[in-house]
């Protein structure tokens, strides 16, 4: 409780006749708010408000909760029924705006809304912290300080920079500024500048603090009309409305946005902006602060807990006008929301993929129209989803079909490689043309989706395969530490010096990584300077912004990468782009692969020409004759994603299809597949209740006579909701864990969501459900 800053101890004693009640909000998987009294000692101004904090008493600790509700009754005994410990807030942290959205996200994804709340909040006020941030100390010139420079002795060079440093800003500026542009110890020279009277000291909002740096020149574009016309549409656009601004890589969307944002706080209203994880780089914060010329508060999953809160408190309380963050920057409570933008509307990053398992984009859509304000989703890659909302005209759709400036598109050709001959994953066409491409100058990118050595190591006498112990995964060779990783569960072991088995040391490396192919550049380019950028590479912080820095001046002649690379990178002197290895994705068991894969080329393909000279794509392929990927590289992305739409109505797929995905996983290897089968039983028998309005919902018994009398589904009616399963994960073993999955799909979402929510309290109480781990996914964007 020492952390905690309580407003009022409440005094115990409870008066019993006109008792009020307050439905908390607390950490666990309750699907309910549990219910506290509020004691009747506290005075008006001390009680607890909707939508504020407060701590309550739970088994023998205190937790902070969220109250979603005060009211006059409880379903639950009187006696039973403990009164709340402290009041936290006087007023709500959340608008009643927000508190609707929040209770719609719990119950659209069957999250307890005490987890809901947690992802919501920032770990300092998970604690108990106060809302606001105290400001923090800043410091400039004082009226004599700014006359001062005749005074400033020559033997005190450290003064006079700080003087000189202080002298060129505009406004005050705090530690954060001094750390990161004066070379060397600056608080010494501060105070004596202090004791001078010639620096005064003021606070400045955190967010500020930490954002402070030098002042930045705006640039100004003038828009080409189709971005004029989107910007205008958004706009013109009262109350709520959705927007899909589809254009392609380079095409200027990131300026449309920057207009849009710049009307909607010129009225002083706030945006909220969410990116992708890899595109929140620094580059980008500049970009957005030297336009909007205003700071920017940011949110993305590197910062620590205090500057978290800064921005959230800043946000909150409107010492910023935009929020640029990640996925979870979507819960912030804004003063005043007036805009709602999201880049890059088909990346994957934007699905939570653990515990509380949301749509970044869904949610952000739902927002947006409780808070009756436009919302631009982005992409030169929309999802299939998204598109067909445009289609269906729920989105309006905005094109901007051709790059801004002066790039052109790349070309994209297909390279048929059966029969050729590869090494490290190189055609010799492909090396012919690397080599083409250096000689001009120019950079060249490699794209492998795959970092190690090789993803399979195996004896060459007697066919052993390095396996993970706790995976059905094979274990990948990574040379530079000669160790063996599982990509799935992290195991590390070093390499075998002779097979396990037959005790040969005749190993064979299958497949090709990302240091293998840097292996065949430095022999084979041997001149050439490389950079290798994957998550190896990138471990520690900062690792990815220095080498993204130095590709995108040009400073090596040759980048090798995974999907680190592929997006919203500029790298102005790549001229070609040659993707290794893609066909997998081609045939990939989940639905959506050939989505993913064709978003991934043309992300690729989009680093490449974005400088003065002409781009070209290179795809290395053993199926050119697969459709979709003809399709894709012959008449682009909308072709394909009309095909891939259309593929998908006929098989009767999502969008056409909602889908809820439950998933069980347990030590034991039959335990996970045991309790989704209750849970099939469980839904096969709600499934009455939802599809005939005449069935008896009382005496829902398998065994009750009126269960054999009652009439049977018919065929359509039956196909209405469906449950698959339950089956196997793709892995069925992961981390020692055996997975398994159970697939509820409904042409009606709302008829869907109502079925599970038939058996929701019952899986809850179930005994198997503490004994394994589940989980529910809605929307479900991936099957693993
Ligand atoms: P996207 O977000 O679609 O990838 P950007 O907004 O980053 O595209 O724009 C790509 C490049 O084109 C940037 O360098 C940007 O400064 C430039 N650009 C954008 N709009 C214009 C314009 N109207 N006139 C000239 N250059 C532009
Ligand atoms: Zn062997
Ligand atoms: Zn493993």
């Amino acid at each position: 409780m020492t952390l905690i800053e309580v407003r009022y101890i409440v005094k115990r004693g409870l008066n019993k006749t006109q008792m009020r009640f307050v439905k908390v909000a607390v950490p666990g998987p309750f699907l309910a708010p549990l219910d506290y009294v509020i004691p009747d000692t506290l005075e008006t101004g001390e009680l607890p408000v909707v939508g504020g904090r407060v701590c309550v008493p739970f088994r023998r600790k205190v937790l902070v909760g969220l109250v979603m509700d005060i009211s006059d009754h409880s379903d639950l005994a009187v006696e039973k029924i403990k009164p709340l410990e402290a009041v936290i807030d006087a007023d709500a942290v959340f608008s009643d705006k927000d508190m609707q959205f929040l209770r719609w996200a719990s119950h659209y994804y069957h999250e307890p809304i005490g987890q809901v709340v947690q992802t919501a909040l920032p770990k300092r006020l998970r604690g108990g912290e106060p809302l606001k941030v105290k400001g923090v100390a800043a410091w400039q010139l004082s009226a004599s300080g700014l006359l001062a420079e005749k005074q400033l002795v020559a033997n005190a060079p450290q003064q006079r920079k700080l003087w000189a440093l202080l002298q060129a800003q505009t406004a005050p500026v705090g530690a954060h500024f001094l750390k990161q542009f004066f070379p060397g110890n600056w608080r010494l020279p501060l105070k004596r500048l202090q004791e001078k009277n010639w620096v005064s000291e003021t606070e400045m909002p955190c967010v500020t603090a930490f954002s402070a740096r030098e002042k930045l020149p705006r640039p100004g574009h003038i828009l080409h009309p189709p971005q004029q016309a989107a910007v205008d549409a958004v706009l013109a656009s009262r109350g709520f409305g959705a927007f899909l601004l589809e254009g392609v890589t380079g095409s200027g969307k990131t300026e449309v946005y920057l207009e849009i944002i710049q009307a909607v706080i010129a009225k002083g209203r706030q945006a909220l902006v969410l990116v992708p994880e890899i595109g929140l780089t620094p580059q980008t914060v500049r970009r957005f602060e030297a336009f909007l010329q205003t700071p920017v508060a940011v949110m993305h999953s590197g910062l620590n807990d205090k500057e978290r809160h800064c921005a959230w408190s800043a946000v909150k309380h409107h010492e910023v006008s935009v929020l640029l963050g990640t996925r979870s920057a979507l819960f912030t409570p804004f003063a005043d929301l007036g805009l709602c933008i999201l880049d890059e509307e088909h990346d994957l990053s934007f699905k939570q993929q653990e515990g509380f398992r949301y749509s970044a984009r869904d949610c952000l859509v739902r927002r947006a129209h409780l808070h009756q304000v436009p919302v631009v989703l982005g992409s030169a890659t929309p999802s299939i989803e998204t598109l067909h909302n445009a289609l269906a005209g729920r989105y309006q759709h905005l094109r901007l079909l051709e790059r801004a400036g002066t790039a052109q598109m790349p070309t994209i050709q297909l390279l048929d490689v059966r029969g050729q001959r590869v090494q490290a994953g190189v055609s010799e066409a492909l090396q012919q043309k690397i080599s083409a491409h250096l000689a001009q100058g120019n950079q060249v990118l490699l794209f492998l989706n795959r970092r190690g050595y090789a993803p399979v190591l195996m004896c060459h006498q007697c066919g052993w395969q390095a396996v993970c112990s706790s995976c059905d995964a094979n274990m990948t060779y990574h040379q530079q530490i000669n160790a063996l990783r599982c990509h799935h569960c992290g195991a590390q072991q070093a390499a075998p010096r002779r097979c396990p088995d037959c005790g040969s040391a005749d190993f064979e490396h299958l497949g090709v990584g990302t240091e293998q192919l840097q292996r065949w550049v430095q022999t084979h380019f041997p001149q050439a300077s490389f950079l290798r950028i994957d998550r190896d590479t990138t471990r520690l912080k900062g690792q990815m912004q220095a080498l993204t820095e130095q590709a995108s001046h040009g400073e090596a002649d040759i980048l090798i990468g995974t999907q680190m690379l592929a997006k919203g990178h500029h790298f102005p002197k790549v001229t070609l782009v040659a993707m290794l290895d893609i066909d997998q994705g081609l045939f990939s068991c989940d639905f959506r692969g050939a989505e993913r894969m064709a978003q991934l080329v043309i992300q690729v393909a989009g680093r490449s020409g974005r400088g003065l000279s002409a781009g070209e794509v290179v795809i290395q392929t053993h199926h050119p004759e697969h459709l979709l990927l003809k399709v894709l590289v012959e008449s682009g992305y909308p072709a394909f994603a009309q095909h891939a739409l259309a593929e998908r109505q006929q098989a009767d797929l999502p969008p056409f299809q909602y889908q809820i995905l439950l998933r069980a996983e347990a030590l034991d290897g039959q335990l996970g597949w045991l309790f989704l089968n209750e849970i099939k039983q469980a839904l096969n028998f709600a499934k009455m209740a939802i599809l005939l309005p005449e069935f008896d919902n009382e005496n829902r018994s398998l065994t009750s006579e009126s269960s054999a009398e009652r009439r049977a589904l018919s065929v359509t009616e039956s196909s209405r909701l469906a449950v698959l399963g339950p089956v196997s994960a793709p892995m069925l073993k992961r981390q020692g864990r055996f997975r398994y999955q159970l697939l509820l799909q409904g042409r009606k979402r709302s008829e869907l969501h109502q079925w599970l929510a038939e058996v929701e309290g019952w899986l809850y109480q179930h005994p198997l459900a503490k004994k394994v781990r589940w989980s529910i996914d809605v929307d479900p964007q991936e099957m693993t």
